[in-house]
């Protein structure tokens, strides 16, 4: 929790204009290109404990997500933030803009609210690009209008290169993870105390964290598997999964490796970057149109690190995740990759008893599969 505020202070030190992003994947690049710092509203979990505010407008079978993005932004903390960008991620996302609008009204603090809409057909069937470019510009507008700023592709370029560079360090450390060097919990350890930090902070942290960890031994890998979900498990249900004998290798988690798992060099304009940015973005089933990649990339990400079965981490009521996982266990086990379920609520993090038990049953499965 310290590094959350810790970093949210030093954020607000910079006086810098600040644009809290709602989830999933917001284009981090042109609001930092013109001088405003963007934070996306995830892996608040340590930090807002109580939802009293978010309680006020949304109802409690929404996801944790936007529960605790909804109390950042209602109460004292949305104080620090200068706008609010919001695209169609999914949902619930679609209908939150408006509630906050009509929340931080009432709160006598109204947010300049930027969005766009980014299509969801999938490329084959019909060419929006026209339409998400125009997006994209129409966004730049508004942001150069309210803020008296102006863009320029030049400082564009030197935020992709740095982006880039925080996504390649993750990539990075993921790695290390990967090879036994870097325990996943401190990978996530790491990349929480990396949260909220301007991107050249992130940058610093992260490259000393790499270099901390790269000279440390390898540990064995006993039983390497994957997670997938859109947020990590808490830290407790990390430590079961090491305690049960298994190694996350990998991850197909939103926040992380869907999230820094692909970034396009800047090859023509901004537009252009952004319908590349998202048509070949790592699949997700919040990106509809990359549904139909999801289990090819799973399978494809399986083989690559040896993984040996999938651990998913079900975000309670997250129909986008939900819809998928029965299709996706199905697939797994006609492949004869053992895959388990386990739910986290916003109330029950503390309580991973039961997750421990499936956990410790999946492990038994994943170790009957050696050598099949
Ligand atoms: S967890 Fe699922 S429902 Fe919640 S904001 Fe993310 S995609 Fe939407």
């Amino acid at each position: 929790m310290t590094s959350i505020i810790t970093n949210l202070l030093k954020l607000r030190e910079t006086r810098k204009k600040i644009v809290g992003c709602l989830p999933l994947y917001p284009p981090m690049e042109i609001f930092h290109s013109m001088g405003l710092v963007p934070i996306t509203l995830w892996g608040l979990r340590d930090m807002i404990r109580s939802l009293d505010e978010s309680d006020r407008h949304l109802q409690n079978y929404s996801c944790s997500v936007a529960r605790r993005a909804a109390e950042f932004i209602l109460s004292e903390s949305g104080s620090m933030l200068d706008g609010i960008f919001a695209y169609n991620a999914c949902d619930t996302l679609r209908n939150l803009p408006e509630i906050l609008s009509n929340g931080l009204q009432d709160a006598g603090r109204p947010l300049p609210l930027f969005q766009i809409h980014i299509p969801m057909a999938p490329r084959s069937q019909t060419d929006a690009g026209d339409y998400f470019r125009n997006e994209i510009f129409s966004l730049i507008r508004r942001l150069e209008e309210t803020f008296h700023i102006s863009f320029s592709i030049d400082r564009f370029q030197d935020s992709v290169t740095k982006y880039n560079e925080v996504r390649n360090l993750y990539r990075r450390m993921e790695n290390l993870a990967a090879s036994g060097k870097m325990a996943f919990q401190d990978f996530m350890v790491a990349f929480r105390d990396s949260g909220f930090l301007a991107v050249e902070d992130q940058i610093r942290f992260l490259s000393g964290e790499v270099s901390r960890f790269l000279k440390k031994d390898p540990k064995q890998v006993k039983h390497p598997v994957m997670i997938s979900g859109i947020l990590p498990p808490p830290l407790p249900v990390i430590q079961a999964i090491g305690a049960a004998g298994l190694r996350i290798v990998c991850n197909d988690i939103a926040s992380l490796g869907r999230f820094y798992g692909y970034s396009p060099d800047l090859n023509s304009s901004v537009e252009q970057y952004y319908v590349d940015f998202y048509e070949n973005h790592i699949p997700c089933p919040t990106l509809l149109y990359s549904a139909d990649n999801r289990l090819g990339y799973l399978l494809s990400l399986l083989h690559d690190t040896s993984a040996e079965g999938v651990i998913f981490v079900g975000e309670k009521f997250c129909e986008y995740e939900y819809f998928e996982f029965p299709y996706m266990e199905k697939r797994l086990k006609e492949e004869g990759i053992p895959s388990v379920l386990i739910e986290i609520a916003v109330d029950d993090e503390d309580n991973i008893a039961a997750m421990k038990n499936r956990i410790d049953a999946f492990a038994e499965a994943v170790g009957q599969n050696e050598g099949r």
